[in-house]
Formats: C-alpha cells, structure tokens, sequence
C-alpha cells in the first residue's frame, strides 16, 4: 500500500464503491473494514453493508468452505494454525473466521485470541478474524456468513469457521460450510467433551487431535472406534463415507492427509454437483433464518404489541384467555 493511500484512507469516509474496490482487490484492511460494517448493529452501518455485500456476492463463492468444531481445550487453534500453514502451502489464500456462542453475559470468549494463531497470522496469505462480539448467536452466525461472502470476494479461497462444541453454533457453522471437521481428544468420551450424536452425524472427518508422545496409542484406538461408529450412520446422498484420522498439531502429522482428504471431498463434490446444490439449499435456508429473524424483531418492536403484550400475558397465566387465543389477537395487530 502506498503513503499516499495511507494518507487518503484515514481522512476519509469510505462509500459503498470505495469497500467494494477494497474488498475485490484483496485490501485485507479494506475487509477487515468492510466486516466490521457487516458486524454493526447501527442502521446506517447496516444500510452501506448490504450494498457492499450485495455487490461482493457476485465475485464469491470460489472457495472451499471447512467448518471446524471441538470442545475447549481439544486443540483447534492450534490445529488451525497447521492446516491454515498447510492450505497456504499448497497455493491457497486462507481466512479463519469464528461462529462463538459465548454470551456478552458470561465470563468472555471461549474461542479466545486468535492472536495465538501467530504465524499464521504473520502470512500475507492468510486472513484471521476474531468472533464478532455481537452476543445472541442468532445474530452473530448470519453476521459470519457475510463476512465469509467478503472473504471470497476478497479472493480467499479456503475459509475456516470455528467453533466450539456446544449444539446450536455447530448447526450454524454445518449450515455455511462444504466440509465439517470434528476434531475430538482420545479418552476423553463424548459427554465429557459436550459432543452430541447429532454433531458427529454431521461430520465429514473426525479427526483425534495430540496424537503425539505418549498419547499416539490412544489416539489410534479412538481413531478406529469412531471409524467404526461412523459406518453405523446412514449412507450420505453424496456418496462421501466420514472417516476419521489421527493428527498432531505438534508434530505436525495428519495435518497434510487431512487438508489432502479435504480438496478430494471438494473435487468429487464439484464434480458430482452436490456442493452447488448444498449450497444453493443453504442459501435458501439462510433466507428463511432471515425471515424469521427480522418478522420476530418486527413483532416485538412494534409499539402495539408493546401495549398489549404484558395485558395478553397476564390474562393468560391468570386463565382468563387461552395463549393460542392471546396469540392471535397480537398477531392481528400487526398491519
Ligand atoms: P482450543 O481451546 O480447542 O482452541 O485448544 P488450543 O489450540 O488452545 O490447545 C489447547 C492446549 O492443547 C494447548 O496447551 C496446546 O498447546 C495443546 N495442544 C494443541 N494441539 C496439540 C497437539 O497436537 N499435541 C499436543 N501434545 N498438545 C497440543
């Protein structure tokens, strides 16, 4: 970047045009400004983020899209930093984006700094975004999704979301991404990591982490009990059978096998068709999550429902009025 638009850039305000010139042209400033927009809760930030995404929407979607999950603790920083490195190696741009679903109430992220990721966040290669604080994963996981459109159109063409293994933001980040990487610690069991039987049906890979020194035994065995329990679930439409891999993050092994693994899922599903479908789905989902979303925000911000609403509430916990009856008298209010 030249002094001089150095020197333009702090004085101005930026336009939609001048975000979407940044973005297509791989300004990593540019977007990491672009994603704050998209991330703001005020109106007129909102109102110039629609145009730029809108705009960037036309130059994304050329990547492949690796949702990673795992408990607290299990590696995935760490994890991410070796793959990011490996995918960089390999001639791709990476760009690490988080879904957390910590609450702004309770004691902080639980995905933590990504300043830990710090060699990877030293390549000019890479693109790493710490989670939005933005609170209710409602609003944070579509927030995640825009900024990934951005990362595309920005030319990254790996992005990795992260998140952590507590349910909800899992189906969220499964909901944005071509491939879906569980990693799991061996003998910890899977209630004790908070992994549940739905999450490991939605996995692609499992991959059993610090499977290094001592703990490589370990990690083998696990690795061919979840192989095993992999083949129980029902065959997947597009013809991908989940396994499972061993890795250290460390040492560095099982990190290329599975970025390997990963670009022969995304070139059979290219070739199959299947991820241009999923992601058309996935568009479609993501319309109806907005729908609801903003028809809820609509109902409860209206100034008619406000008045009426603690009325109906108390008329229904005293029995006076049935809730489905209540229901339809508020739902009658709006226009
Ligand atoms: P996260 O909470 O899932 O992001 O986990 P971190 O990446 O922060 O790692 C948690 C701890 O496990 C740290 O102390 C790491 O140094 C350690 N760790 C991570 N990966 C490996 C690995 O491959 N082998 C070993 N032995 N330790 C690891």
């Amino acid at each position: 970047m030249s002094e001089f638009t150095f020197i333009v850039k702090r004085k101005r305000v930026f336009s939609p045009s001048d975000y979407v010139a940044g973005v297509l042209g791989g300004d990593r400033s540019m977007l990491a400004r672009a994603i704050t927009l998209v991330e703001s809760q005020r109106p007129e930030h909102q109102a110039i983020a629609e145009e730029v995404v809108a705009e960037c929407l036309k130059r994304s979607g050329k990547s492949i899209r690796v949702g990673i999950t795992g408990a607290p603790g299990v590696g995935k920083s760490t994890f991410i930093e070796a793959f990011g490195l490996s995918l960089i190696e390999a001639g791709r741009r990476v760009a690490v984006l988080a879904i957390d679903p910590t609450s702004e109430k309770s004691r902080g992220s639980i995905l933590g700094d990504k300043t830990r990721m710090e060699k990877l966040a030293q390549s000019d290669q890479a693109f790493i975004r710490p989670s939005p604080s933005s609170g209710a994963l409602g609003g944070a996981a579509p927030k995640t999704r825009e900024a990934m459109l951005l990362c595309e159109a920005a030319g990254f063409d790996a992005i990795i979301i992260e998140t952590v293994g507590v349910g909800q933001s899992e189906i969220a980040v499964h909901s944005m991404t071509d491939f879906f990487l569980l990693l799991m610690l061996a003998g910890a069991g899977d209630e004790l990591q908070g992994i549940k039987r739905g999450i490991m049906e939605m996995a692609d890979l499992i991959a059993i982490t610090k499977a290094d020194g001592t703990n490589v035994q370990k990690a083998k065995l696990a690795q061919q009990e979840y192989a095993q329990a992999l083949r129980l679930f029902p065959p997947n439409p597009n013809g991908w059978s989940p396994r499972s891999l061993t890795c250290s993050a460390l040492t560095g092994e099982g990190v290329r096998e599975i970025r390997d693994l990963i670009f022969d899922f995304e070139k059979q599903m290219t070739e199959n068709g299947w991820l241009a479908r999923k992601r058309e789905a996935q568009a479609a989902h993501w319309l109806r999550q907005t729908l609801e979303r903003e028809l809820l925000s609509r109902f409860y911000s209206s100034e008619a429902v406000k008045a009426k609403l603690p009325l109906l509430e108390k008329a229904v916990r005293s029995g006076e009025i049935s809730p489905f009856r209540a229901a339809k008298e508020l739902l009658n209010l709006l226009p």
